[in-house]
């Protein structure tokens, strides 16, 4: 490992003033920034460890919704009362990710960040545009397995790899930052992350320094919920293919619709499409096909993960088929 200098914050403002120094990067939980250090895939010449500040809480809104602490670890997310009784896509997604162990260190703003499992890029021998921009993409014509079909470009076909923001995504979270200057923004999920285009290094709309403090969830929306995760194996490993659905029917027409996929594309993926192809419908696999079409429509086949295209629609298939089904 290169050796770098280490600052632990112990304010807002002095952990923003050292991340915005170039070279700076922030450590929370560690679990994935430690792993590319290593690898020296990441090359920090400082760490700022924030994880003593004061972001570990998970609060009650006035509308009815949390606001989750950057610092709360994935296993107390998950276990929160609150969030599995009104937000279940949201702890079953945690619990579907990494290990126990992991989930005890790894932190609600880490996990939004955490970097692409591509093999290549964790891999400093081969060329990769979002490790080394502008060296190619070893993935596209190479070993591809596990990675995109959505939102893909010819830099990168990489995907992000988190459940829990796939949950957040259904659930229309807001991410809460703090500027180096004192500002603090509110970035809907949706806008938070990037297509790789020509840039795939740059993968969110965070500026140097910009930490995020909170995560918002606006109340429950209404309907069932559910996350289906599809891995190689039962556990600790990351999805081939996730969703996070929450879907009410009413006199027996699909009210509404939130759908949101991991292991598809390079952000936790949602398309409206998708879901004004359901809304009305009476369910049936009819409506549930028209819907994997409207997903699947713009999905680009890379070799040895062609198998996704099918597998997704099966597992979209099967998890409105649960979401609907009465009783
Ligand atoms: C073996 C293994 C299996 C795993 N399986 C899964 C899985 O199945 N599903 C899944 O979702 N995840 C999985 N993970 C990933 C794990 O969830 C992440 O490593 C973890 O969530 C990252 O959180 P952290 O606090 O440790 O982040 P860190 O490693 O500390 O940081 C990650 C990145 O986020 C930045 N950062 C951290 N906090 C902030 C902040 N508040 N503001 C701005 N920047 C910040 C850091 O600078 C760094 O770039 C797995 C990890 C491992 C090692
Ligand atoms: S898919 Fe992206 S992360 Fe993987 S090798 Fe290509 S550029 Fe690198």
């Amino acid at each position: 490992m290169k050796p770098f200098d280490y600052a632990r914050a112990d304010s807002l403002a002095t952990a923003t003033r050292d991340g915005a120094v170039p070279g700076a990067r922030f450590i929370a939980g560690g679990t994935n920034l430690l792993d590319l250090m290593k690898l020296q895939v990441e090359t920090p010449d400082t760490l700022v460890d924030i994880s003593r500040l004061d972001l570990g809480e998970i609060e009650a809104r006035e509308d009815g919704g949390l606001t989750i602490g950057a610092l709360v670890p994935n296993s107390d997310l998950a276990a929160d009362a609150r969030v599995i009784q009104r937000y279940p896509v949201l702890s079953r997604a945690l619990l579907a990710g990494a290990s126990g162990q992991l989930r005890n260190k790894a932190s609600t703003g880490g996990n939004l960040l955490q970097r692409t499992r591509c093999y290549y890029f964790y891999d400093p021998a081969t060329p990769c545009n979002k490790r080394d921009p502008g060296s190619g993409c070893s993935a596209i014509g190479g070993e591809n397995r596990i990675l995109a079909i959505l939102g893909t470009s010819d830099q990168c076909i990489a995907t992000h790899p988190s459940d829990m923001a796939v949950a957040m995504r259904a659930l229309d979270a807001v991410i809460v930052t703090r500027k180096p200057d004192g500002d603090r923004r509110r970035i809907a999920i949706g806008e938070f992350y990037r297509l790789p285009g020509a840039t795939p290094e740059i993968e969110n709309v965070l500026e140097r320094g910009e930490l995020i403090t909170h995560v918002e969830l606006p109340p429950a929306p209404r309907g069932r919920q559910t996350y289906r995760k599809v891995r190689d194996r039962a556990s600790y490993a990351f999805a081939l293919v996730s969703i996070a659905g929450i879907v009410a029917v009413e006199d027996g027409r699909i009210a509404s619709a939130r759908l949101a996929f991991g292991g598809l594309g390079p952000m936790p993926w949602r398309n409206e499409a998708v879901e004004q192809a359901l809304v009305g419908q009476a369910p049936s696999d009819t409506a549930f096909n028209a819907a994997a079409n409207a997903l699947l429509a713009d999905a680009k086949r890379y070799g040895s993960n062609d198998f996704k295209i099918p597998l997704t629609r099966r597992t979209l298939i099967a998890t409105l088929r649960e979401l609907t089904q009465e009783g």
